[in-house]
């Protein structure tokens, strides 16, 4: 994890860079709304992962304890040739596991409702690497369990882990084209962006992190192919921004189906078999629309300029808390941080609402400011996580950061509905 926080600087800089890069050209790679719920997603997912990795990891040290065939001593994992040549095996070992986690991860609904998430967006981008799921500690860890059987230190496999992650950030764009013999062998920005098609052709293609060669050698590789266009998203689009829905939407259908299902065998199939499977019945009594790509229209709710602004400034403010929440993490545990990332997660579900301009939007908001002062003050009293100093700052900047808001969610309002009367004034 630690690999993954040193990244993090990186993978801002290039974001930023890829972002000035779209402005200047005018590509259109990048809309404020759909990048602001793919962040959102991902601060999600990092902070949920605080209390959910737990589980996951518990398991994989006792097998590893306890199952382990081989013991392998950490020490051998050092900067000799040999040692290298471990560091490679292992990474090829995950990067292996990982593309029969990601393989059934799309081809078995109840393991795509959890990634879902990462292929939500409609556009491609730097931001759409970081739209990670928060329920993959469902399953997800089953699928490495022989690494630790083969005796992997648990060490190695966190390190290994980390790379095979940091390394997928950079192929989530479209400003890089095909790159001739390095597509065919590692994943690039070409092969995994026919990965985040939805065309019929591209569908269930290209799953490898690192190596392209396990699609190749496993029969699901596709190239991308220049008379067909990808289209960017999933079949059955998420259709809104809130960050917690995009978690539970397949969830949710797969609930809805195994309810309506007569047959108890199908109640449960719906669970484990090929994804987009539905019992006749249930297809016959509530069919689904074909997505049809040639209409494809991408989300996009009107958002007034205003609120995008307010959106985007309290997103960064919200990156900005969840390196805090880190810190505070890595110094006093989960417990330390579940009032902060309550409190960070109502602003993610209310920078959800602003950007799809809810009706009630601007009442959540307000609600969320004044409840979030006290919440601080009584959440870090309580726990006398920070000293007397830092206490004093993180309140006096919360506060200060709630105020302004208040002030410019009432301005934002008024200015609004000031607009709109104008409007209907003058039709
Ligand atoms: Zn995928
Ligand atoms: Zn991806």
């Amino acid at each position: 994890m630690e690999l993954i926080a040193l990244a993090i600087p990186f993978f801002l800089i290039a974001l930023l860079a890829e972002l000035a890069v779209d402005k200047v050209r005018g590509t259109g790679f990048y809309r404020a709304n759909d990048a602001i719920n793919s962040l959102s997603a991902g601060t999600l997912s990092t902070t949920s992962g605080y209390f959910t990795n737990l589980l996951p990891a518990v398991i994989s040290a006792w097998v590893l304890q306890n199952f382990a065939l081989i013991d392998v001593d950490l020490a051998l994992f050092d900067m000799s040739p040999r040692g290298l040549l471990l560091w490679a095996l292992a990474l090829a070992g995950f990067d292996f596991c990982y593309y029969w986690q990601h393989r059934l991860g799309h081809e078995m609904s109840i393991l795509w409702a959890a990634h879902a998430v990462h292929h939500q967006s409609e556009d491609y981008n730097l931001s759409t690497a970081l739209r990670q799921t928060s329920t993959s500690f469902l399953f997800s860890w089953i699928f490495y369990l022989p690494l630790f059987l083969l005796g992997m230190p648990f060490e190695v496999f966190v390190t290994v882990n980390a790379l095979d992650l940091i390394y997928q950030f950079w192929v989530h764009t479209q400003l890089v084209g095909k790159l001739g013999w390095l597509d065919r062998v590692m994943v690039t920005p070409s092969n995994h962006r026919v990965h985040h098609a939805q065309n019929e052709i591209y569908i269930d293609r290209n799953y490898g992190g690192i190596f392209i060669l396990w699609d190749r050698m496993f029969g699901s590789f596709q190239e991308e192919l220049d008379d067909e266009p990808v289209v960017f998203g999933v079949r059955k689009p998420l259709r809104s921004w809130n960050p917690f829905w995009a978690n539970v939407q397949v969830y949710n259908y797969l609930w809805f189906d195994a309810v309506h299902a007569g047959r108890w065998m199908d109640k449960i199939g719906i669970w484990f078999r090929r994804t987009g499977w539905r019992p006749e019945e249930v297809e016959e009594r509530y069919p689904k629309q074909r997505a049809d790509l040639s209409t494809f229209k991408k989300f996009d709710p009107p958002l007034h300029y205003r609120v995008r602004r307010y959106v985007v400034a309290h997103l960064i403010l919200s990156a900005l808390s969840v390196l805090g929440i880190g810190v505070l993490f890595s110094t006093n545990g989960a417990n330390a941080v579940v009032i902060p990332c309550i409190a960070l997660w109502a602003t993610l579900l209310s920078l959800g609402f602003l950007s799809e301009m809810k009706s009630y939007a601007f009442r959540f908001e307000l609600v969320r400011l004044l409840i979030i002062i006290p919440t601080c003050l009584y959440g870090m009293n309580r726990y006398e996580i920070l000293a007397e100093q830092q206490f004093g700052t993180v309140v006096g900047i919360t506060l200060l950061v709630s105020l302004i808001s208040v002030a410019a969610v009432l301005a934002t309002r008024s200015s609004i509905a000031r607009e709109d009367s104008n409007n209907l004034t003058t039709q």
